[in-house]
């Protein structure tokens, strides 16, 4: 099975967030079980300087009448099984060749000219679908999230006679960000005035690109099986609900995994002492150098909660910044990676400052520090207000750090509470609460407080959420399942 994938990260080249993850995993995870996959990204800098033995395979005029060379070659640095990820690249310096952040500016703003960026990747996959590169075209597009997903639409409104149409997949990662724009961009996109429409990509009278994706494939996922659901209510559909549920039996929830060879306490480079399940004694050093890195006090015993983050109000910052008291006042301490929204850093660098020793906040985006937090800390918080998967559970879980999650979308799929029966069949690997208020997440704080005291039961529930299968076997095999299907239709 030929299957193109699309994306504009790809970890560990260029990162903002899981997606990546998901982007730099997944390919080598398909070759397991027998699938063809290559890449298609923007020519970002990140991508251009890795990209190896690279060739033009072809070229093709954008709607507003650019041209744009796509090559291939080898992506250093990301497995595709058995060598480096093929992947094609949108050589497009005008397009692409900026600075830092893939989507914004130095001063945080959207790029202008975002929708013919991404434009540009979604034809870029239909013209490789329908016969770019003569050597290789794909069964099968998969997209993720709104940067690629005008692909589908130029798949499916393609303009000229095709030999057979090829099908698209389309996954969202975050159903939050939309890819909006003014509705005077559509005349550049390339496509049919039909398409501006309800029946098409038109929302609220904009362009949206997240509805392009969800309008046209032929198949969408999402990245839980509880936000499959979740979507297709006025609370979590972002407008979108409706659509969702008109294609309720065309939506399918397929959990994330972890890239186990990237997150393994066993194995991991970043980490001061490795450790595995039945051998911790690693993770007890990990925590002291952890406390001496980050000028907490170095106490054994102070219960360590984490967060690693996009700062951000979904990521339930409000909560986290109204439960410190709780934390700090019971013997906790807690240590927050992380970077976002302004107000939000500031606020979380006050409580830094009022509970010195008590209290660390890293600001920025650290991968190597974030490995370490996992290893050193124990408890991983993630007070989501809504979380269509999320992997920093996961990494608790595989490095023992006890996840306490709101139970929503893909945290309600991966971690089972501790209660009274939990703990009797073993089958307990964290803490969950149900209402986005600090009396929920307060209570759940002080479940936690009181099982770290019960040090055997830790241990038992530590030990059940390091044992988790959560690498990417299964949700490889759900894919190919789901690419056959739909290739067979
Ligand atoms: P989202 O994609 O919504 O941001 P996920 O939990 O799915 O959330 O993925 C976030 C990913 O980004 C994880 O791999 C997490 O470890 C990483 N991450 C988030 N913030 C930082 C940071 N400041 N430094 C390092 N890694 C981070």
């Amino acid at each position: 099975m030929r299957v193109l994938q699309v994306s504009a990260e790809i970890f560990p080249l260029l990162k903002t967030g899981g997606l990546a993850d998901i982007a730099g995993a997944l390919p080598q995870a398909l070759a397991g079980v027998g699938c063809n996959v290559r890449a298609l990204l923007p020519g970002f800098p990140a991508i251009g300087q890795v990209l190896q033995a690279s060739r033009v395979v072809g070229e093709f005029r954008t709607p507003w009448g650019e041209s744009v060379a796509v090559r291939l070659g080898q992506l250093a640095g990301v497995s595709g099984g058995a060598g480096p990820l093929s992947a094609y690249m949108l050589d497009a310096p005008g397009l692409f060749d900026r600075p830092g952040n893939p989507y914004e500016d130095a001063a945080r703003r959207p790029y202008a000219d975002n929708h013919r960026r991404f434009a540009a990747l979604g034809w870029a996959a239909a013209h490789l679908a329908y016969g770019l590169d003569s050597d290789w075209t794909p069964q099968l597009v998969h997209c993720h999230d709104w940067h690629s997903a005008l692909a589908p639409a130029c798949l499916k409104l393609w303009p000229r006679p095709t030999p057979a149409a090829v099908p698209s997949l389309y996954t969202v990662h975050n159903l939050a960000y939309h890819g909006v724009f003014d509705a005077s961009v559509f005349g550049e996109l390339g496509l049919p005035p039909a398409a501006f429409a309800v029946d098409g990509l038109e929302f609220h009278g904009q362009v949206s690109f997240m509805k392009a994706g969800l309008y046209y494939a032929d198949h969408i996922s999402t990245v839980s099986p509880t936000y499959a659901r979740e979507i297709q209510t006025p609370e979590q559909g972002c407008g979108l609900d409706g659509l969702l549920r008109a294609r309720w039996d065309q939506l399918t929830g397929i959990l994330n995994a972890v890239d186990e060879a990237v997150w393994d306490p066993a194995k991991d480079a970043h980490i001061s002492h490795r450790y595995r399940p039945e051998r911790l004694a690693g993770k007890a050093l990990c925590k002291a150098a952890l406390q001496g890195h980050s000028g907490l006090d170095q106490q054994a015993d102070a219960p360590l909660f984490a967060m690693v983050s996009r700062i951000t109000e979904q990521k339930g910052l409000p909560l986290l910044l109204a439960g410190v008291e709780e934390i700090v006042a019971r013997g906790g301490q807690l240590l927050v990676l992380g970077s976002g929204d302004a107000d939000l850093e500031q606020a979380l660098q006050q409580q830094c400052q009022r509970h010195p020793g008590r209290v660390a906040v890293h600001l920025g985006y650290d991968e190597a520090l974030a490995h370490r937090i996992f290893a050193g800390s124990d408890i991983t918080l993630v007070p989501s207000l809504f979380e269509p998967c999320g992997l920093t559970q996961m990494y608790g879980l595989k490095y023992g750090s006890l996840p306490l999650v709101r139970g929503v979308g893909g945290l309600a799929d991966t971690v089972t509470d501790a209660d009274l029966a939990t703990l009797e069949d073993q089958t307990a690997t964290g803490f969950v609460f149900g209402p986005f208020t600090d009396a929920a997440y307060q209570h759940a704080l002080r479940r936690a407080f009181a099982l770290y005291r019960r040090p055997a039961a830790w241990a038992r529930v530590r030990q059940t959420g390091m044992r988790q299968p959560l690498g990417w076997a299964r949700a490889a095999q759900a894919y190919r399942a789901l690419y056959q299907r739909m290739v067979a239709h």
